[in-house]
């Protein structure tokens, strides 16, 4: 499979090339230059098949000429590691459960598709690829659990002092390996700024490969697309039309569901469920494209002013704006509406929602309810309550048992490197850091 990019359909690179870089040189995404569309017979055996044996038949599709039938074993296997069950919340409406995973959010099936196909693809190689990764928190922890251990890959974490949770600096801060840590004094833009300055560095480059394992590079965004196929063999009900509700940020997980749609699965309708940052649904009803600040809520990690999937959403729709805004509803919740609801769906089932999928529930209940007993609704629950445990603990006035996975994190031994906001000390951190 090769890869275009979306500021040039015309200038095409390999599965590698794709995935070592990230971002095109021309700053466009990369996407891929066909779409297979699976055989009728997947989908009917669908509800036979393992987790794993979707992945297998999925990326084979999408891979089959650039890795061996063992690479895409171990590749699936490492990812799906985990499961991401379909719980029934209420009458036809259900909750893909995605936090199942290492870090408890489905940032980790990105994550350790990622790691493990750098692996495969830099091996042979004589160098180490080294991935650069500034973080607020989340992406800290899913890329350094997806990474941790993987050969040929170092991962070098940039995090601004005292802003980020406890419980997330634990999570990526005691793991040691091939995982350092730099806390600097500073904000997350001078992480952000100094991860730039090394990736144009010339003089860095030529003496050690850099990488970075953001949310736009191909490797963290297709493997998303396995759990669609996944939610749809486990839904029994099959006599309604679905719609499949994603609340999003920067749009990475949505695109992966219109991937799984263009692929051949029956879903009807997309919701593009967000917060007030509301860049997309306000697209989706008319307005121009306009990135704006993040505002601060308490579904935290879609806090984003300038989605970056956007182009690939655009180009996913052939960059037909009229038939991207005919296919996918756009609904939009203040931090007051979230709260709401996670309180009235923990009193009327029991169910837990975390902010972000209290986001992804409303989208999915709203569109509901505009077509009465049309549709059968699945909301992604992108992470587990007890990640976002103060907001969950002070709306739903209770204390939240952590999961033991957490707990063991806050056992661990924090080990990090400081340094004060200067981009000489950090090139020279990574020159003298032994690879
Ligand atoms: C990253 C994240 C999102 C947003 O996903 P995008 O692919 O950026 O749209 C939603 N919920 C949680 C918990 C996240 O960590």
């Amino acid at each position: 499979m090769n890869f275009y990019s979306t500021n040039n359909p015309s200038e095409k690179v390999s599965l590698k090339e794709a995935v070592i870089k990230g971002l095109a040189p021309d700053q466009g995404l990369y996407m891929p230059e066909k779409i297979p569309v699976l055989q009728d017979s997947f989908f009917r055996d669908l509800p036979t098949l393992s987790f794993q044996e979707i992945g297998y038949t999925v990326i084979t599709s999408l891979f089959g000429d650039d890795l061996t039938q063992d690479q895409i074993r171990d590749l699936v296997d490492h990812t799906l590691a985990f499961d991401a069950p379909l719980v029934k919340v209420y009458e036809n409406i259900y909750s893909l459960e995605l936090f199942h995973g290492p870090t408890l959010a489905f940032k980790d099936f990105g994550a350790r598709f990622c790691s493990k196909l750098m692996s495969m693809l830099m091996d042979g190689e004589k160098r180490k690829v080294r991935v650069l990764v500034a973080t607020s928190g989340d992406t800290g922890s899913a890329v350094a659990n997806g990474f941790y251990k993987v050969p040929g890959v170092e991962v070098v974490i940039l995090y601004p002092k005292g802003k980020v949770s406890q419980l997330q600096e634990m999570q990526f801060t005691t793991l040691g390996e091939n995982i350092s840590c730099i806390e600097v004094e500073g904000v997350f833009d001078d992480c952000q700024k100094m991860v730039k300055e090394a990736f144009l560095d010339t003089e860095l480059n030529k003496e050690m490969l850099l990488t970075s394992a953001n949310s736009i590079n191909v490797a963290r965004w297709i493997p998303q697309c396995l759990y669609y196929f996944y939610a749809y063999a486990q839904l029994a009900q099959k006599d309604k039309k679905l719609a499949i509700s994603v609340p999003s940020g920067n749009f990475g997980n949505l695109g992966a569901g219109i991937l799984a749609q263009q692929m051949g699965l029956p879903v009807d309708t997309f919701v593009a469920a967000t917060n007030i940052n509301k860049i997309v649904p306000d697209f989706l009803h008319g307005s121009p494209f306009a990135a704006k600040p993040s505002v601060s809520t308490i579904s935290n990690s879609m806090d984003v002013g300038n989605p970056s999937n956007f182009s690939r959403l655009l180009a996913l729709y052939g960059n037909d704006e009229i038939l991207f805004k005919s296919k996918v509803k756009g609904f939009f919740f203040d931090d007051e509406d979230t709260a709401r609801v996670m309180k009235s769906v923990r009193s009327e089932t029991g169910y837990i929602l975390d902010p972000h999928g209290a986001v992804g529930y409303l989208g999915l209940r709203n569109f509901m309810k505009m077509h009465p007993d049309e549709y059968v609704g699945i909301f992604l629950e992108t992470a587990h309550p007890g990640k976002f445990k103060s907001v969950v603990d002070h709306v739903l006035g209770i204390d939240l048992d952590l999961p033991e996975r957490l707990k063991a994190f806050m056992k661990g031994e924090k080990n990090v490197h400081s340094m004060v906001n200067d981009y000489a000390l950090f090139k020279q951190f990574l020159r003298e850091a032994k690879v």
